[in-house]
């Protein structure tokens, strides 16, 4: 069970359809796992649901109710015949992956580090896949916007604790960390970056202008 999730904050964004999409899908992506937030999403969108009513009756309540019957899990609901409840893949990603993650155009960033892009927002936040082998470690970076992470498989941990799966990470500027994946499993992660990263150790400043590029190039 996860011990970190979003912030009220993001999930009263995410009821209130105010998150752009990139991080909307990391937050579904989270939330498929964890009951203690599909819990408290039901109570903000009551809440919701309840003073949209009190504005506006009909239509406002009706398309609340039919955004929570979306998003609950035991909801009945029709689902498009392509979902696999039985995938490793969680099933807010498997538009974007329908197979499995080998099935993925994964590029090297290191030696222990693979990535692969799933989509670019309209604002131009990247949603991509990383790939961590056991013990990998992603060299020490700070970020220039926001970077969210759900941790799908495996661990890591960096200055401030230790993450294991479904955990849900924010980072932005006033972060410099290096995180390290734990021997026993690789790591696989979704990430949200609304800004490329800036590598902090002197041998690994040398990737900053690559990052950028291949940042803004997709
Ligand atoms: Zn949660």
């Amino acid at each position: 069970m996860a011990n970190h999730h979003p912030a009220p904050e993001l999930l009263t964004a995410f009821s209130a359809g105010s998150l752009q999409l990139s991080h909307a899908l990391c937050v579904s992506t989270h939330l498929e796992r964890c009951d203690e937030c599909r819990a408290n999403l039901m109570r903000l969108n009551s809440m919701g649901a309840k003073m949209m009513e009190d504005l506006k009756p009909a239509r406002a309540s009706e398309d609340l109710k039919s955004s929570v019957l979306a998003m609950l899990d035991d909801a009945p609901k029709e689902e498009p015949a392509v979902i696999n409840r039985d995938s490793r893949i969680p099933r807010a990603l498997q538009q974007f992956i329908p197979d499995d993650y080998d099935s993925l155009q994964w590029h090297h960033v290191s030696p222990s580090i693979q990535a692969a892009k799933l989509v670019t927002d309209s604002n131009g936040s990247k949603v991509e896949m990383l790939r961590i082998k056991p013990g990998g470690q992603v060299p020490s970076h700070t970020h220039t916007g926001d970077e969210y992470t759900l941790l799908l498989e495996g661990s890591f941990s960096d200055e401030s604790g230790i993450y294991k799966e479904g955990d849900f990470v924010v980072r932005d500027g006033r972060h410099k960390h290096k995180p390290m994946v734990t021997e026993d499993k690789e790591c696989i992660c979704l990430t949200v970056t609304d800004a490329p990263i800036e590598f902090t150790g002197f041998f690994t400043r040398w990737l900053n202008p690559i990052l950028r590029r291949d940042h803004f190039a997709h």
